[in-house]
């Protein structure tokens, strides 16, 4: 049997499976029921958050043989070419790959011919931002006057590289980062679907380290689930094969500063330097734990939402709270904030890290 990657085993097929973008959703599922259906739609917003899967939805939705619907039946010839991604009347291009004008001019003669089998002759331009000069003056020409069997659904993850003559002929819906616990709520579904052995604390780290992308958590469970073959994947094990520092680790640069030992807060950093974890995300990570350390110092309690999601023992940081003072953790707190803002002038992010500790150190 063929392998599908999960990302594409997994792609929401109808508005319904769709993770996140509640409102966009709900705007396209408003504009179908109403057939208001604009010929332009400008999908926006960063990589895997489920541009394509949405115009893909929405081709569909327009082109069922059962009508034009907010859930496309799936069975019918349309919709099975759309989803095998070889409907003529569906053409997806990635101007990434495409930007010259010679072949943007090619595409947009054809928009003139009426559809073959569909309803609409819809297109999909990918990486929008990606095409030159020429090719956006001449898909202006078809924007300002489109045929009426035409619809164009335009995607970016860069906007503001998008001439606003485009722009304002599109109707412009943004997509939203999607909140790591639907994240996490989704591949804890599909693991289990796919009956893999996973920790919850393991699907927490993959979900938190996804930087809000449904692909790229996706993309990364699939690389554990490759390297860890009928073994149980542990939380450890993904901090491993992803390259993410073990909080066990921050909880020791913590200890490690509260007690002013420099020669093992620079041991610690030789170590994780030669796992190849990235010395900024430690940083970052330190600075998160000094919150929550402060958190508890004020709030004296751990109903606090940022601190039930942390992979961090309650206890250890309540221990930190306890022994330090609230105005230390402060000043540590600055020192690390500003050292961060300062980093890129640092001539090396290892330099700028051991100043910062230095500093730190000859804090009273
Ligand atoms: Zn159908």
């Amino acid at each position: 049997m063929q392998y599908t990657v999960l990302a594409n085993k997994w792609r929401p097929q109808i508005f319904k499976e769709v993770i996140g973008q509640e409102y966009i959703v709900q705007l396209l599922i408003n504009s179908i029921n109403l057939k208001k259906i604009h010929h332009a739609w400008l999908f926006t917003g960063i990589r895997g958050i489920g541009k394509t899967t949405l115009a893909r939805i929405l081709a569909k939705s327009l082109s069922c043989l059962k009508s034009i619907t907010t859930l496309p039946c799936r069975i019918c010839n349309n919709c099975i070419s759309i989803e095998q991604g070889k409907f003529l009347d569906f053409i997806e291009l990635d101007a990434a790959s495409r930007t010259k004008i010679e072949d943007i001019k090619i595409v947009l003669e054809s928009i003139h011919y009426t559809p073959i089998i569909g309803r609409f002759k819809i297109y999909l331009i990918d990486e929008i931002h990606m095409l030159s000069k020429h090719s956006f003056n001449a898909l202006l020409k078809t924007l300002e006057e489109p045929p009426k069997h035409v619809k164009f659904i335009l995607a970016t993850t860069e906007l503001e590289k998008l001439p606003y003559t485009i722009r304002s002929r599109c109707l412009q819906l943004h997509l939203q980062p999607i909140h790591e616990k639907k994240i996490y709520k989704f591949l804890k579904k599909i693991l289990k679907k796919e009956k893999i052995d996973i920790e919850s604390k393991a699907i927490e780290l993959l979900s938190q380290n996804s930087s809000g992308s449904i692909r790229d958590a996706i993309n990364m469970t699939e690389l554990v689930i490759a390297s860890e073959m009928h073994k149980k994947i542990t939380y450890e094990k993904v901090t491993q094969i992803l390259g993410i520092c073990h909080s066990k680790h921050i909880i020791k640069f913590v200890k490690y500063i509260l007690t002013k030992d420099l020669q093992k807060i620079f041991k610690l950093l030789d170590f994780l330097e030669n796992l190849s974890i990235s010395l900024e995300e430690i940083l970052i990570k330190i600075i998160q734990l000094f919150h929550y350390i402060a958190l508890l110092q004020v709030t004296l309690s751990n109903q606090s939402k940022s601190l039930k999601k942390s992979l961090y023992s309650i206890k250890k940081i309540y221990n930190f709270a306890k022994i330090t003072s609230f105005e230390k953790i402060q000043k540590y707190y600055t020192i690390l904030i500003n050292g961060r803002k300062n980093l890129k002038y640092a001539p090396n992010i290892r330099i700028g890290l051991e100043i910062l500790f230095l500093q730190i150190y000859h804090e009273i």
